[in-house]
């Protein structure tokens, strides 16, 4: 671990240091992202602030910057311990006098972090709950100077969400016993229900309230129709500069367990993650996802929450998800860094019937039901539109857009899907399954529709039907859509005691009668093969103008001077930083320290090494 202490203080006497002159000197950034200016302004003068951004939003400096601003430490409250060490080995390495004190600290090194405290001789410490919480705790805080309290994840204290830690529900505490220290709550969770919560609970009523649009500009959104999922993740991966690392969720630990091998097969460094792996393998797994570069998790979404590593270049979906608030949490964990970043998902038919099924055998009271079958139909509703994804999404978080709004960074916005007037083959499908009793799956109905005399279409006699090869304006692929698009519309239904039976619902008279229209997205292999390629032209493997090989021997270094200080990679610098290197090519010490992420310790640190890759490159 990197452990060296910095040899000098990153704040001097108080008022002395501007926000701004910590924001370009400590952590070598030009100006503030967002809200983040507003947000420092008010705590450094003493205000309490709940903050709300998405993933990758810029958080940490909302807190980190008036800690260092105003006099005294600024106490960090974080339920991900695991992520602790990397959080002050990242701040050390700017020159930031930072500690953690948690369950994996010797007493020994506990006492040390203590005393520093004590003595103010920090800018920064992390704490977990349980360790804040405790009278030994309270009492040293009630005698050290104390530059404010942020309570980060803090959608933590509701009962309602996953992530619920009792814990957190005490640490109004802080409010009783520290009145005049100002506290900042901090949480990626965007409903109005958990804000609620956090507000009562935390007694930030009188806190001035921040929130962050919810878009992710850099994530690219693509859906992509399941035709041999595997064959198309693979595509995927093919598509994508070697060397970046990603996310593949799957819905089972089987699945988990098979497309990690698969990957790795085919030559990835592919590792599994599910909540039924011994616990130290897992551990192992993290690690090396969040250290190596290049590694591809392939997870169930039991891999989450505290996954702080800012350069996963993807996240790829190979199961439809449950909802749209599970998928956004989960793409956003892409591009933390504001880097291009891409969220792949593939569905298909089989995911709508499996998903609405389970619904109706969980045994779940009707009203649960309901509301899991409307988050379904959202998500549905995401996959199956025509119109720009990121509009869907964030129409679905409440920040509405404008009617004409694309946001040109969806496959919707690049390349436009088709679509046509769907109701007669909408009709030629639902007339087939009712013709055939209601009795057959999607399987039998399609080749009955293009008209291939299976055996078991002869044994039926399906073969004389009327319907028998009506259906040459779609192939199996586009007829195979259109049964989706009927099934996540609703009128059709897949009856799981019937083996996935297709079966008319009400509405669906309406549609054979003629009395409503539908528009379908068309779709066939080739026009999907010809999006796939198109998509695959339109992402560079690096950004326009930057040198690929001066590029990887950037990296090279990043990742030998990482693993000597056994720190992650982007704690180094991040993906950001190295491009911009790659694209400035800065010669001296003073170029150089205008990169953006390049402040005034890392540059003494770090400097001469880039300098001289970045001479060598000519
Ligand atoms: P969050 O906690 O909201 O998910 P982080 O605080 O981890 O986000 O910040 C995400 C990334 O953005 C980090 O790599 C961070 O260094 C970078 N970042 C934050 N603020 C700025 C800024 N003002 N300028 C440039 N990069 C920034
Ligand atoms: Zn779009």
């Amino acid at each position: 671990m990197f452990n060296d202490r910095p040899a000098r203080s990153a704040s001097p006497p108080p008022g002395v240091r501007s926000a701004q002159s910590v924001l370009e000197h400590v952590f070598g950034y030009r100006s503030f992202r967002g809200s983040q200016q507003a947000i420092v302004e008010h705590l450094v003068a003493g205000g309490d602030a709940l903050v709300l951004m998405p993933t990758g939003g810029g958080k940490s400096l909302c807190y980190q910057i008036p800690a260092i601003v105003r006099e005294g430490v600024g106490v960090v409250v974080s339920p991900l311990i695991a992520l602790m060490q990397d959080q002050v080995d990242a701040l050390r390495l700017a020159g930031v006098r930072a500690a953690f004190l948690n369950s994996t600290l010797d007493a020994r090194s506990a006492r040390e972090v203590e005393r520093d405290f004590a003595t103010g001789a920090l800018d920064l410490l992390y704490v977990a709950p349980e360790r804040l919480l405790t009278d030994r705790f309270l009492d040293l805080a009630s005698r050290a100077s104390i530059a404010l309290f942020a309570i980060d994840e803090a959608h933590c204290v509701s009962q309602w969400g996953h992530d619920f830690r009792p814990e957190y529900i005490r640490l109004s505490v802080l409010h009783e016993r520290f009145p005049q220290v100002p506290r900042i709550a901090l949480t990626a969770t965007a409903d109005a229900i958990t804000r609620r919560e956090i507000v009562a609970r935390l007694a930030l009523e009188d806190a001035a309230l921040f929130v962050s649009s919810f878009d992710r500009p850099n994530i690219r959104y693509r859906v992509v129709e399941k035709d041999g999922a595997r064959e198309q993740l693979a595509r995927f991966l093919r598509g994508r500069p070697a060397g970046d690392a990603g996310i593949v969720y799957c819905q089972s630990r089987r699945k988990v367990e098979e497309t990690a091998q698969w990957l790795e097969r085919l030559g990835h460094t592919a590792l599994p993650y599910h909540a039924g792996l011994d616990a130290q393998l897992r551990r192992t797994h993290q690690q090396r996802f969040l250290r190596e570069d290049g590694v591809v998790m392939v997870a169930t979404v039991a891999f989450g929450m505290g996954i702080d590593k800012p350069d996963v270049r993807f996240v790829a979906h190979l199961d439809l998800p449950q909802s749209l608030e599970g998928y956004y949490q989960e793409t956003g964990r892409a591009g933390r860094d504001g880097e291009a970043a891409e969220a792949w998902l593939a569905y298909g038919l089989a995911d709508v019937v499996m998903l609405r099924n389970r619904i109706d055998e969980s045994g779940s009271p009707d009203e649960v039901k309901r509301v899991e079958r409307q988050k379904l139909d959202a998500m549905l509703g995401y996959c199956e539109t025509t119109r720009c994804r990121r509009r869907v999404l964030l129409d679905y978080f409440g920040e509405t857009l404008d009617a004409q709004y694309r946001c040109g960074n969806c496959d919707n916005c690049l390349e436009p899907p088709q679509t046509v007037d769907g109701t007669v083959p909408a009709q030629k499908l639902l007339s087939a399954a009712l013709r055939t009793g209601q009795r057959f799956g999607a399987g039998h109905l399609i080749d009955l529709l293009t008209g291939k005399a299976t055996p078991r279409m002869v044994q039926f006699g399906h073969d004389r039907l009327p319907t028998f090869g009506v259906g040459s304006e779609f192939d199996e692929t586009g007829w195979r859509a259109v049964a989706r698009q009927l099934v996540a519309a609703g009128y059709l239904h897949a009856n799981a005691e019937r083996y996935g039976a297709l079966q008319l619902t009400e509405p669906a008279r309406a549609l054979l009668r003629g009395e409503v229209k539908i528009e379908l997205r068309c779709v066939s292999r080739r026009d999907m093969r010809t999006r796939e390629r198109a998509s695959r032209a339109g992402r560079a493997a690096v950004p326009a103008g930057v040198d690929a090989a001066l590029l990887e021997a950037l990296r090279a270094l990043r990742r030998r001077l990482a693993s000597e200080q056994g720190v992650p990679a982007y704690v180094v610098f991040n993906d950001a930083t190295l491009t911009e290197m790659a694209l400035l090519r800065p010669r001296s010490e003073s170029e150089l320290r205008r990169v953006n992420g390049v402040g005034d310790t890392k540059l003494a640190r770090y400097g001469e090494a880039f300098l001289q890759v970045l001479r060598a490159a000519g």
